[in-house]
């Protein structure tokens, strides 16, 4: 198979990790993009290797000054992000297609590095009302984060008609069905 990228973007809190595991779940040719951050581990639900490589803010920009990632963004003050080239490699040498949940800006970047190559899809929510709702349930956040958060989705939401293809995520199996259609038709094109 061709080295090909699926891309997941949205505001955080819109349901995109939710149908990334959906597709990682039901399709083994796809290869999760395990990115680098500096964010603290959420305890008890992520594993270092696993959701993240979770690293030191000096190991971070040392891989950023050695030119080893494909993209990377301070999503959050003074919060590093990035999908190291490496890990991209390894999902390809598994024969498989890299699927990634990065911030949207992140995602342009992958983008316009692969062209072709990358299917970009950005996931909306039907409402901010509806995104902050499903941010307090998911209870991960602090008040303060979830400010930080709310406050940025308003810029991301214009960067949607740059993306190959926008999902409004409102009932979740349509959902499922609807990112299936996309990845199928987009790997057989
Ligand atoms: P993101 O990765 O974009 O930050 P998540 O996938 O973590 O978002 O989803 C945020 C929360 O909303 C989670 O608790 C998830 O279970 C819930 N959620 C996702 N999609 C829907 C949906 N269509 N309807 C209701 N709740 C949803
Ligand atoms: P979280 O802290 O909720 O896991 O992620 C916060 C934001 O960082 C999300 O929008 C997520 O998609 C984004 N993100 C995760 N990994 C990467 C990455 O490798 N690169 C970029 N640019 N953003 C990322």
């Amino acid at each position: 198979m061709s080295e090909k990228l699926v891309i997941f973007c949205a505001p955080s809190g819109s349901g995109k990790t939710t149908i990334v595991h959906y597709l990682l779940k039901n399709n083994d040719h796809l290869g999760f993009s395990i990115s680098a951050t500096t964010r603290e581990k959420r305890e008890g639900i992520e594993e270092h290797g696993k959701h993240y490589y979770f690293l030191k803010k000096e190991d971070f920009q040392d891989r950023i000054a050695r030119n080893e990632l494909a993209e990377w963004e301070e999503v959050y003050n003074g919060t590093y992000y990035g999908t190291l080239k490496s890990e991209i490699e390894r999902q390809w040498k598994k024969g498989k297609t890299v699927l990634f949940d990065v911030d949207v800006k992140g995602g342009l970047n992958l983008k316009r590095t692969y062209g072709d190559k990358a299917l970009a899809v950005f996931v909306k929510v039907p409402s901010i009302t509806v995104l902050e709702q499903r941010l307090r349930s998911r209870g991960t956040e602090n008040e303060e984060n979830l400010r930080t958060r709310l406050q940025k989705v308003k810029e991301e939401m214009e960067y949607a008609p740059f993306f190959d293809e926008v999902l409004v995520n409102d009932d979740l199996e349509a959902s499922f069905k609807k990112a299936q259609k996309l990845v199928d038709d987009f790997l057989s094109s």
